[in-house]
């Protein structure tokens, strides 16, 4: 195992992508499975916190340390197996999520929940319920994890499956993880957002899987080493459009209407002509996130308030078919439908993947330069009141005078906020800001946290979404599984 002790070589690991800072003792890097195990069980036994680490890419502070050592999953780094027929593949946790999709793709299949930044660690996806624009037609990372190697809180390593079905919880209050380890806990009555996606929390259903406790649970409750996850084979034809528009509130009825038709045509035949228009991701980006790309992408057009990213996957023999039924839809809300962005092979469709992801990253590289706390938002709520919710939001930051950035999985009324403050009031009001368009949120049923999580930076709008009483019940589960509260201590709880 390597361990580093060093100031310059833990440095690394001290923070993640929110920008919080902490520190540690040590950082343990095992280098296999039983020496994770072996780490562990030191560790619980003399009583010393520690704190998993994937990649860092969070953006929750979760695996940012404020006390005891880091342990890191890197070195767990092998794809152990594919199974093409069975459509399903074998990985340990540390696997970054980059070369796990460059594999899939070479044996032309691929993994559907797609988080923007793929140099985290698979572990980091599972431990978080990741998500990503394709989340729109294909769900989160907890609809593919089909089982997990665990290593509990002491050291103990458990093996779950799903198609196990004694590990179903029928009643209430059992999870037995295996016939020696029988966790009991009376189910809390939750109530959960009415969106489409939903990180906060524990997930507590009646007749839920054991799996599905674990994942999302941010490493809390145990250390993931090991998953099978079910793989798809990679469709052969695939458009991708970028579309602008020069007035919002059209922009929001082409949302509605694609949100509609693509939701039926995802129940129905697809080679149907009512099924033409079925879109798998539908992304969103504000003027100003638009902005920030100007200077590389001057074929933005100008007047432009806000812009679509869509993919859709097709038929070969109805490229055709399908290309004009977009671009006639496009024409009915946008004078720009003849500057749209046409993407039909792989080197366009990793452009387009990429003007994407350079928004966060310029606003995030913004954000650390700047001396305040990083806090983005990652509110969704139903479909029915995103429009009003957004409409209201904007007026808000339009009469503040910040500098804000909105873009987000606007096929799952989901939206990341930020905002820069260029000086101490600015932080005051963009704080102000974020807890009331969180609270709003949560007042109209949706959740503070679609897929980032709530890490140690989110805790009170946990509190605000729950309610105290739930968030001790969900505490008193971690203490059943961590009666020493050594792992992970201050993800979640405070
Ligand atoms: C530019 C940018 C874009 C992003 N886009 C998306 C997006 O589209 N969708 C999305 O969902 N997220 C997104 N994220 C957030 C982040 O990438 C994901 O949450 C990712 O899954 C975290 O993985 P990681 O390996 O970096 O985890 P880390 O940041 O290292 O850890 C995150 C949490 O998971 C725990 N953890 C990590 N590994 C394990 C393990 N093996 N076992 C148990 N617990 C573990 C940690 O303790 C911590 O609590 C984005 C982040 C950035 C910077």
């Amino acid at each position: 195992m390597i361990i580093k002790e060093n100031l310059d070589e833990i440095q690394n690991y001290l923070s993640d992508s929110s920008n919080l800072k902490g520190f540690c003792q040590k950082v343990y890097i095992p280098e296999n499975v039983d020496e994770l195990i072996d780490c562990i069980k030191e560790l619980y036994q003399n009583d010393v916190p520690y704190t998993i680490s994937g990649a860092g890419t969070g953006l929750v502070g979760g695996r940012v340390p404020f006390d005891g050592v880091v342990v890191s999953t890197e070195k767990l780094n092998r794809i152990l197996e594919i199974n093409e027929e069975e459509q399903y593949v074998v990985v340990e946790a540390g696997v970054v999520r980059s070369d796990l999709d460059s594999f899939l793709e070479s044996k032309c299949f691929f993994l559907p929940p797609n988080p923007t930044e793929t140099s985290s660690f698979i572990g980091g996806n599972i431990a978080c319920n990741s998500s990503g624009s394709r989340t729109f037609k294909y769900g989160t990372m907890r609809d593919y994890v089909l089982a997990l190697d665990i290593v509990l809180p002491d050291g103990e390593k458990v093996s779950l499956e799903r198609n196990n079905k004694s590990l179903v919880v029928n009643c209430n209050y059992i999870l037995e993880i295996k016939p020696s380890r029988v966790v009991e806990f009376k189910m809390p009555e939750v109530i959960y957002p009415n969106t489409t996606k939903n990180t906060a929390g524990y997930y507590l259903h009646r007749g839920m899987h054991t799996l599905d406790l674990f994942i999302g649970s941010e490493g809390t409750l145990g250390t993931i080493t090991q998953a099978k996850i079910k793989i798809l084979p990679k469709p052969s034809n695939v458009l991708g459009l970028i579309i602008f528009f020069d007035d919002l509130p059209k922009a929001f009825d082409f949302l509605d209407l694609n949100r509609k038709l693509s939701r039926k045509s995802f129940n129905g035949n697809n080679q149907t002509n009512d099924h033409l228009i079925s879109a798998r991701l539908i992304e969103f980006f504000d003027k100003n996130s638009l902005m920030l790309n100007f200077e590389e992408y001057p074929q933005i057009p100008k007047g432009s308030v806000c812009a679509f990213w869509i993919e859709q996957e097709y038929e070969q023999n109805r490229e055709e078919q399908v290309v004009s039924a977009w671009l006639e839809h496009i024409a009915q809300f946008t004078p720009f439908t003849d500057q749209t962005w046409v993407a039909i092979e792989d080197s366009k469709h990793r452009e387009f993947a990429e003007f994407r992801h350079k928004i966060p990253v310029k606003v995030f590289e913004m954000l650390s330069q700047s001396q305040f706390q990083k806090i983005g938002s990652d509110v969704a709520t139903n479909d029915a009141v995103f429009q009003n919710y957004y409409f209201k939001l904007l007026r808000s930051l339009e009469n503040s005078g910040l500098v804000y950035f909105i873009w987000g999985h606007f096929g799952n009324s989901h939206l990341h906020l930020n905002i820069i403050p260029r000086n101490e009031q600015e932080n005051q009001l963009a704080e102000k800001i974020f807890d009331e368009h969180i609270a709003e949120a949560i007042m109209l049923g949706g959740t503070y946290s679609a897929e980032h999580g709530t890490g140690k930076l989110k805790r009170k709008y946990f509190q605000m979404m729950f309610g105290s009483e739930i968030v001790q019940k969900m505490k008193e589960i971690k203490l059943k599984f961590d009666p020493k509260n050594l792992l992970n201590r201050g993800v979640l709880f405070f």
